[in-house]
């Protein structure tokens, strides 16, 4: 049993950093507040008046179109998965951060540098005890041929498939188990991706305007735009992954099963999270101390098949 995981944690101290939106292509400040047992993770914009503020949690999710956004009471704060994956990876369960624009930064369009910063905001264990969502029930969530099911497990894994009708990417799958350490090392260094044809358009309609090659792995019809290349060979499913993981951390608890998602992203990811949600039976709410020692296995991803080798 891992003792430490027993307790609700927040940051230690304030950490602060700027980048640019993802999609305003404007600069933006973001700061880390420590926050009170069961606060939760709340969004504060500076930028507008009264400072209203957005909780992170799927019942707030407004548009998953390019990227998880959340919104109450006309207030929006966009791109935050990547950020929600590394307070689930840190178990940082209480925090307010405040953002002086609409989104959070993009960064290097992984979250490597996002965990970066919540190390030098440091960690404090707090006088609350941890709730994790077990799932007790198997649960199917399918649109067109992607799909998501959950199962019963003793610890969080989960088994992602990609399949895109491109030389470098095709049909990917990898199976990851809840790991710190090999977050860090095999998830979080993954950056977000995109098609040029597709970044085109979103451009000429005024989205993606701070994309860029510093923030995302862009393909055109035959290879790779970015000079360095990939930094993982299969960096595009292990991406989803950490996607899946942010859009997860959005039923505000630590999650125990087994899921299996094929061909999703954050529409049906946040759609099964509500779907679990409102349906009580599927999953019970146990403390942190019920968890057994296998929520925190030291295990590697394990590839099931790498890009399509005919063509890559
Ligand atoms: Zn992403």
């Amino acid at each position: 049993m891992n003792l430490k995981f027993m307790m609700q944690h927040t940051v230690q101290r304030e950490a602060s950093c700027m980048g640019i939106g993802l999609h305003s292509g404007a600069k933006v400040t973001m700061k880390l507040r420590p926050a009170p047992p069961n606060f939760g993770v709340r969004f504060r914009r500076m930028d507008l008046g009264h400072h209203p503020a957005v909780i992170a949690h799927a019942h707030y999710v407004v548009n998953t179109a390019l990227a998880t956004s959340i919104g109450s009471n006309g207030t929006t704060v966009s791109t935050i998965e990547h950020l929600m994956a590394a307070l689930y990876v840190r178990s940082i369960d209480n925090v307010l951060i405040e953002l002086d624009g609409p989104e959070v930064p993009i960064f290097d369009g992984s979250a490597a540098p996002l965990l970066e910063i919540l190390t030098r905001a440091g960690l404090k264990e707090q006088t609350a005890r941890r709730q994790c969502m077990v799932i007790t029930r198997p649960m199917f969530l399918r649109e067109g041929d992607a799909f998501i099911k959950a199962t019963p497990g003793d610890h969080f894994q989960v088994r992602y498939t990609i399949d895109f009708p491109h030389p470098l990417v095709g049909k990917q799958t990898l199976r990851w188990s809840f790991n710190e350490a090999t977050f860090g090392r095999d998830i979080a260094r993954a950056r977000t991706f995109g098609f040029l044809k597709d970044v085109e358009k979103l451009q000429s309609h005024g989205l993606a305007q701070g994309g860029s090659l510093a923030n995302a792995v862009v393909f055109d019809d035959f290879g790779i735009l970015n000079q360095d290349g990939f930094r993982y060979i299969d960096e595009c499913v292990r991406h989803k992954i950490l996607d899946f993981m942010g859009d997860l951390a959005l039923a505000g608890k630590p999650m125990l099963g087994r899921f299996e998602v094929h061909k999703a992203g954050h529409a049906l990811h946040t759609a099964f999270i509500r779907q679990l949600l409102s349906r009580p039976g599927q999953h019970s709410i146990a403390t942190q101390n019920y968890m057994p020692a296998s929520y925190f296995p030291f295990t590697s991803p394990q590839p099931i098949c790498g890009p399509n080798p005919a063509f890559g």
